[in-house]
Parts: C-alpha cells; structure tokens; sequence
C-alpha cells in the first residue's frame, strides 16, 4: 500500500470485511507496542483503540517511553503484531535507530509504523525499505480513525506474514517427517512418528494415540500401537478398551472417512494401504484449527499417506522374507534371526533341533505337491504343538528346526508327533523323520556354526542308521568333528592326490588256485592314519567326491594294466558308488574314463552293491545296463546283507553274486548244507550267474565253499590286498605271483 494513501472512513469498512480479511487466530490478541516519549500519545493511543477489536481479536497495548527502555524489553515484542515507533526520542534518530536494532534482533514479522511531531523528520527511503517500515505519520495525522485504519491494515500485514512463516515451517516439517517416516519400517516407530509430528504440526504436545487393523476387520479389534499422553494406558491394547465415548465415536467417523475428521477438541485422521491394512491417528486438539493448520494437516495425511503404503510393503516383503507361503510357518531367515537373536541373548544355554522327514522327495512324487504341502503343514502342526517349543520353522524341503529349551524340545513329544500317520484328504502319509537334539551350553561363536553342527549331526544321524531322534551328546560331537575333518581333507586329496592308492586283492579259482583276475580297492592314508574306505567312501558320497575317486582308481587300474601280460579272461573289478549310479549321465562317462585309461571293457567288472536292487530305481537300472551293454561284467557286491528280494532280481542286468563275508566266515564243512552260502550258491544257478564267496580267511571255509560247487573266491587265505606295484601277474596271465 502506498504510505500516504489510506482508506477514508467509509473505506476503511469496506476494507475491514472484504473476502480477503484473515480469518482471526483462535484465541488470539493483537498485541501493539506504542514507543514514544511523549505520554501525551500514550494516552491518546490507549483512549483511541479501547474496545477497538481488529478482526473479530482485542488489542493490547504495550508502552515504552524510550527507545533505550524499549531495547531493553526486547523480549516482550516477540509477539508484537504492530509497533508504532516515535522517530526523535532521546536523539533526533533514536527512533530509526531503535527500528534498526528490533529487526536485527530477529523482529522481522512485526510491522512498523513511524510517527513524529515534525514532518520535517521523515526517514530516507533507503532505511524505509531496508527495514521493512510500513508506514510514516505525523502525530497529527492519526487521528482515531486513521490510527486504527493503518493499524488493521498492519495486523493483516502481520498475519498474512505469520502465516506464511508458519506454511514454510510446517512445509519443512513435512518434508523432514517424510524422509524420518519413510526410514521407518518398524510400525511402532512410525506410528509415534506419525503422533508427534501431527502435534507438532497443531502447534500442541503429543497427546492422542495411533491405532491398526492389519486384517480389514472389526474397528473395536484394532490394535493401539501407540499412544501418549492421557491415551498412554492404552498402548498394546484394542480400541474396545479405549474409555473415552468422545474419542471412540471421532475414531469410527474417521474409520469411514476419506477426509480428516476434526471435532469436539480431537484431530482424527485415517490412512489405507491396500489391500487390508489402515492405520487411524487421533491427537486431542486445542481450541479450533486455522486454515493454515488445516491446509498443512492435510499435505501431511498425504505424506504419511504414502509412507504408510511404504511400511506396508516393508512389513509384507518381511513377512514374505521370513514365512513360508506354502506351510505359513516361518523360513529359515525367520530361523537363523531367532537363533541369532537367542546367542546374543545367550544368559543361559538353548536347545535346537531338527527333523528331516526321510524322503520326503518320494512324498512329493506320490502324491503331487498340493498334498505334499498340506501334510508338511500338518507336521507343522504337530511339531508346534508337541510342547510348544516358541519357534518351529520349515528351514528345507522336508526339514524343520526348533528352538526352545530342555522343557519344550523334548524326545518323546517328537517321536510322538509322528507315531500316527498324517491324514491327508484321502491319503495316510506315513512320515519317517530323523531328527537330531543339540544342546547349546556355551555361548556360541555365531548362529552359522551352530546350524553347521547341527546339519552335520543330522547328516551324521541319518548315515549311522541310529534310532530316529538322536541326542547330540559329546561323543556324537567328536564323531562329527572327525567326520568334518575328514571331509575337508578328503577335497584337498582328490584335489592333489595326496596320500590315496590303490592296492589290489586277488580272486582265485578255488580248485586249481589261478588268480582269475583282482578286486581294486582304494586307500587313503591321512595324517599318519590309514583311514578305512567303509569310512571314507560314505563320507565322500555325501559331499559328492566319489567320481574322482573312481576316476582315480579307474586311472590307477589304467596305468597298471598296461604292464601287466594277462590273458583275455583276467579282469580287474572296480567297486562304484550307490550315490554315483543315481546320475543319469554317470554310465556314460565311466566308459570315457575306461577308455582314456585305455582299458579294455572285458577287462573291467563293476562291483554295486545290493543296495541298488533295493532300491531298484529306473535310473540306476538303465546306468547298469549301459556299462553291461558296452561289455563291462556286473557284480552283486555284499550280497545278502540289503534285504533284496528275488523279484527285484529280474530287472539287474547282472553277471556275479558275490556271497558276503558274514555268510563265509560261519561256514564249516559240516553245517555246509544248511548254511545261507549255500541257498546263495542255488539262488545264482537258477538266475544262472556267476557266484563268488568274499572273505574266505580259513581252509575249512574253503572247502565248505568248495564242497556247496563255489568255484571262485576271494580273502585274506589266498591273498590280502596289497599295492599294486608289489602284485605282478604271472607271464601266461593264468597264475598270480603272489609275494
Ligand atoms: P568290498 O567291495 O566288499 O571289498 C572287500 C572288502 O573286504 C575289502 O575291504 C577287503 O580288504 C576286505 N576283505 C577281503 N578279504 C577279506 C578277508 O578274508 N577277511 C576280511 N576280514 N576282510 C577281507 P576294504 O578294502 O576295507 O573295503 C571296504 C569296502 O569299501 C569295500 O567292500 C567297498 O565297498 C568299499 N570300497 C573299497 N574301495 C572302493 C572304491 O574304490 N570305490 C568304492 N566306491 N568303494 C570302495
Ligand atoms: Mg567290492
Ligand atoms: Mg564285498
């Protein structure tokens, strides 16, 4: 507004009640500093505004006869809307002067009016501008109407100015609550988050509560997650239990509305992440809102808005990181932060276990994958409620771990849990669970060495054929350790060769004492220790090590063969892997290692063990039958000791029996007849194949052998197994020379 044109009395109505005129503050006064040495203005200024309300607020007046007293009270004009300011005080300038210092005091809303006895004494424009000075009279120009004219043309200078500095405070509250909530993914944080900065934003102290319902259901059910002041009790609990019928019944309006619902002193505002959460937030207000608040409150519901639908999406990527969807039981990240948090926890020991249900995969292909998973669901079920351990997680396939304590993981309620088969719609599933209890007593070095232990006693239970749930006692530890051990180091001796051969034990012809051909056996000397093949073989199946092996003797058997002078029938037998012949593409590539060790396929036999018969898988099946095709003879290896029945024979593309050293070693002549060896030695000639006796040790067993028309055989009485470079085959090839 130009400084010398105001309004006219009429004008000044008009002025007063345009559309533009701020709405008042709540509770609000317009207070105004009059500065001037004169009482006399004084006064005429308090007998001028009495009873004068501007925009619907009373005025008060402060008074200060010096601009030096008025620098001393700088304080009190920190809510000055309007200062009326005598230009010559105790100096001709001191006025100016004083104007200068309340701005630089950081006074930068509140306006200024200059007034002076002489017109003679008007400010230049440079310090007009500079400090923001919105008006200049004479004493004698303001009479009461004037005064009163600039004086509300100033206060709604001032407000407009006060709102706009409150916008851009509340602006870069909301900027900042949104990067602060954005950060926030735990919904308790958030949620005071989102308390406090709708207070601060009323210009109130926190005092309301935030409430969700996360399943779209009943309002009452909701849960209050956070709450402060007189609401504080509430926290944890439903909306059922909230006192207040006020703010129950804003909370139910706010439930349905779109909008903020402000009413009866409480701000109520609703935010939704679809598709089933919502998140309610009630603050008790003071007094009526201002537009500005309002307009803020809204840019804010916006914000939280989406910062809600972030937290959602966090919370339901967590849930979908830390359950499984198929069993809705929690994954084995859900496991691993239980079992982390329960070490760093660790004031005293814990109990873990786990539980495989053995061929599980066998489950699968029976029954399809939707029965497969509702009947883990239900060992899920039985898991959890067998003593109620406080974590039970589906960690693998068919496997689920267990965290509590010596009360609630025990023994007896696991095995229990599977004592009666699973009724899965129409199938009764009939779970064989192997499951391993670890003690944890000392604190642990970290949750993966802990889970290490505990897979590799699993491993260890299930390989060692003990009962079904195994306690992982100190022994058990050693056990697994040597086991670990071994393993690590059997990789660096397939990596390098070190310490493996391969010695060769010779098959005889039991009645005229020729050596028809050598069984290969491999050996591993580890650390000073000779190291059992019944040892070493299974633990390199189950890291998956025994093609190498074979590749290794196969190479050995190669280099050796070479120098030998044999005949056509001498063959040299080399034992496979049951796990080996379980891969589709094994057969083939044995045949290539045959031959790349330039080995005759007559000259080799394969030695498997009884347990593929009972097994009797398609695969193995057409893995034999490819070596048998390609002119390899077949061995039954231990034959007698894997619960084979007859029929399974019909389906083996095999050549030999060979009878097991249990069923030789009880042999004697006289029991002959009625011996095991002997139904052996029948069963062979009706399937007509071949039959070799192990481990003869004794020349009674022998003759038993002989007597039963078992020709050939192989043991410690005709010849121990011995490196190769010790065993030569006589020059014909028929007889060994055996040193
Ligand atoms: P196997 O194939 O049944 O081999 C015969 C085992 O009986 C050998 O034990 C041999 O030393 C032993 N033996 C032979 N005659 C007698 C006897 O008169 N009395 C006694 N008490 N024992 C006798 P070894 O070498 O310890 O091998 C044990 C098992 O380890 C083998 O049983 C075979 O299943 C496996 N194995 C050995 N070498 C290999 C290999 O290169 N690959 C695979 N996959 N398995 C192998
Ligand atoms: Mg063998
Ligand atoms: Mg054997």
């Amino acid at each position: 507004m130009p400084m010398n044109s105001q309004p006219d009395n009429d004008d000044f109505m008009d002025f007063v009640e345009d559309d533009a005129a701020p709405k008042a503050e709540p509770l609000r006064k317009w207070r105004v500093a009059i500065i001037d040495d004169d009482e006399a203005v004084h006064e005429s200024t308090r007998f001028a505004l009495r009873d004068v309300q501007v925009f619907d607020c009373p005025i008060e007046l402060l008074h200060f006869s010096s601009a030096e007293e008025a620098r001393r009270h700088v304080d009190a004009f920190r809510d000055v809307a309007v200062a009326f300011v005598d230009v010559v005080m105790e100096t001709p300038d001191a006025g100016l002067r004083l104007v200068r210092d309340l701005r630089e005091a950081g006074l930068g809303d509140m306006r200024i009016v200059l007034r002076t006895g002489q017109p003679g004494y008007a400010p230049e424009l440079s310090v007009v501008s500079k400090y923001e000075i919105d008006d200049y009279r004479t004493k004698s120009e303001l009479t009461q109407t004037r005064l009163i004219t600039v004086l509300t043309s100033c206060i709604r200078a001032y407000n407009q100015i006060c709102m706009i500095n409150r916008s851009r405070v509340g602006l870069e509250m909301i900027v900042d609550s949104s990067t602060t909530l954005f950060r926030r993914t735990n919904l308790e944080l958030f949620s005071w988050g989102v308390l406090t900065q709708i207070a601060a934003l009323l210009q109130v102290s926190p005092r309301g509560f935030v409430c969700v319902n996360s399943q779209a259901g009943d309002l009452l059910e909701s849960r209050i997650v956070n709450a402060a002041g007189r609401f504080s009790d509430l926290l944890g609990k439903s909306c059922r239990e909230i006192p207040d019928a006020l703010a129950l019944d804003l909370l139910r309006k706010a439930s349905s509305s779109e909008r903020a619902v402000i009413e009866d002193g409480f701000f109520a505002l609703r935010v939704s992440s679809p598709p089933d959460s919502e998140l309610i937030a009630l603050v008790e207000t003071e007094g009526p809102l201002a537009d500005t608040e309002l307009a803020l409150l809204e840019l804010f519901s916006s914000n939280i808005a989406i910062a809600f639908d972030n937290l959602s999406l966090v919370e339901r990527l967590d849930q979908l990181a830390f359950t499984d969807p198929h069993v809705n039981a929690p994954n084995l990240n859900a496991f691993d932060a239980a079992l982390r948090q329960r070490i760093q926890a660790a004031d005293k020991g814990f109990r873990l276990a786990l539980v495989e249900i053995e061929a599980y995969h066998e489950i699968l292909a029976d029954y399809g994958i939707p029965v497969s998973q509702r009947f883990l669901r239900s060992v899920y079920g039985a898991l959890s409620e067998a003593s109620h351990p406080p974590m039970v997680a589906r960690i693998g396939d068919g496997i689920f771990a267990l965290l509590g304590d010596e009360a609630n993981i025990r023994r007896d309620a696991i095995t229990a849990a599977f004592e009666t088969p699973f009724e899965v719609e129409e199938a009764e599933i009939v779970a064989r669970p192997k499951s391993v209890i670890m003690d944890v007593d000392e604190k642990p070095a970290s949750a993966v060495g802990v889970m290490c232990d505990a897979m590799s006693a699993l491993t260890y239970a299930k390989q060692s054929r003990r009962e079904a749930c195994v306690h992982f006692d100190a022994d058990m530890r050693r056990e697994v350790g040597r086991r670990s051990r071994l393993q690590a180091a059997l990789k660096q001796a397939v990596k390098h060769g070190d310490g493996l051969g391969v010695v060769v034990q010779p098959k005889v012809n039991l009645l005229t004492d020729e050596c028809v051909g050598v069984e290969a056996l491999l050996r591993w000397r580890h650390e000073d220790e000779q190291i059992s093949p019944s040892e070493f073989v299974p633990l390199a199946e189950a890291i998956g090590l025994t093609q190498p092996l074979t590749d290794f003797v196969i190479g050995s058997v190669g280099e050796w063969y070479a120098k030998q002078n044999v005949n056509e029938a001498f063959s040299v037998a080399i034992n496979l892997s049951m796990e080996d012949l379980n891969h589709p593409g094994f057969a083939r590539r044995l045949l290539r290692q045959v031959k790349l060790a330039g080995l005759r396929p007559e000259a080799v036999e394969f030695e498997v063990t009884e347990g593929i018969a009972m097994k009797n898988r398609p695969v193995v099946v057409r893995q034999v039958g490819i070596l048998r095709d390609a002119g390899h003879r077949i061995s039954l290896d231990d034959f007698g000791t894997g619960y084979s029945s007859l029929s399974q024979f019909d389906h083996l593309p095999i050549d030999v029996l060979k009878i097991d050293r249990s069923f030789v070693n009880t042999l004697s002549t006289v029991s002959a007849k009625r011996s095991i060896a002997a139904v052996v030695l029948n069963m062979a000639e009706a399937l007509n194949v071949q039959c070799v006796a192990e481990g003869i040790e004794t020349e009674e067993q022998k003759q038993a052998l002989l007597f039963l028309g078992c020709e050939t055989g192989q043991g410690f009485l005709m010849g121990r197994p011995q490196p190769m470079s010790d065993f030569a085959i006589g020059a014909a090839g028929h007889s060994a020379s055996l040193h």
